[in-house]
């Protein structure tokens, strides 16, 4: 069982989440874990049937590649707002953004101290796109573990973070949700086809945490 504390001392984390569950480096790249969520962390165990854990392929938290990051890890939460007919909603990242400038991705963003997993996807989700989500609303479906720079021969790790992918499922077609974006946090947004998303926004341009989280939808 690996926990991984949230709020303001986040020094429980310096290296690969799916080393430290006994994955062996470079065998499998996803692997079930169960969810438990407390205040202050989320525990969380390999098992059989449970909710996928992704990493990227060569992850650069792996093999000792994480400590120049101790203490600084982070959890994040990402929603994956979707239509009443299946299609997601996805946002520009401003270019002077430090990690993924210009990717496109779906939105959210860091925990902050003394907030729950589901209460910073519903903040996140009004600062960003103005859309009001309740926390029993929100399902998740996936966690990545993201690093950035993605590759090791980029350079050392600026940002170690467990992504958690909830789901939001509204009612109405695209066209009747009104989406308000943060100008300061979002340059532009799509209603995308989950199959189309990488083929539409480039490739380079979505991130594999993102790629892996529309598996799920
Ligand atoms: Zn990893």
């Amino acid at each position: 069982m690996l926990r991984v504390c949230m709020g303001g001392s986040e020094a429980s984390v310096s290296s690969c989440l799916l080393e430290q569950l006994g994955v062996a480096y470079g065998t499998v790249h996803s692997i079930p874990v169960s969810v438990v969520e407390t205040l202050s962390s989320i525990e969380l165990t390999r098992s059989k049937v449970g909710i996928p854990l992704g990493h990227a392929q060569d992850c650069p938290a792996a093999q000792g590649g994480g400590t120049e990051l101790a203490g600084s890890f982070k959890i994040g939460c990402v929603t994956c707002v979707c239509d009443s007919r299946g299609r997601v909603l996805f946002t520009k990242r401003p270019m002077h953004f430090r990690a993924f400038p210009g990717n496109w991705v779906m939105p959210g963003g860091k925990v902050d101290p003394g907030e729950t997993l589901r209460q910073a996807a519903c903040r996140e989700l009004h600062e960003e796109v103005g859309i009001d989500a309740r926390e029993e609303q929100l399902e998740l479906v996936c966690l990545w573990e993201s690093c950035f720079p993605i590759r090791k021969s980029d350079g050392p790790l600026k940002s170690h973070v467990l992504a958690l992918f909830f789901r939001l499922r509204l009612d109405l077609p695209f066209e009747r949700i009104e989406v308000k974006v943060d100008s300061e946090e979002v340059d532009d947004f799509k209603w995308m086809v989950p199959s189309q998303v990488a083929e539409v926004l480039g490739i380079e341009d979505v991130s594999e945490g993102h790629k892996f989280a529309l598996k799920f939808l």
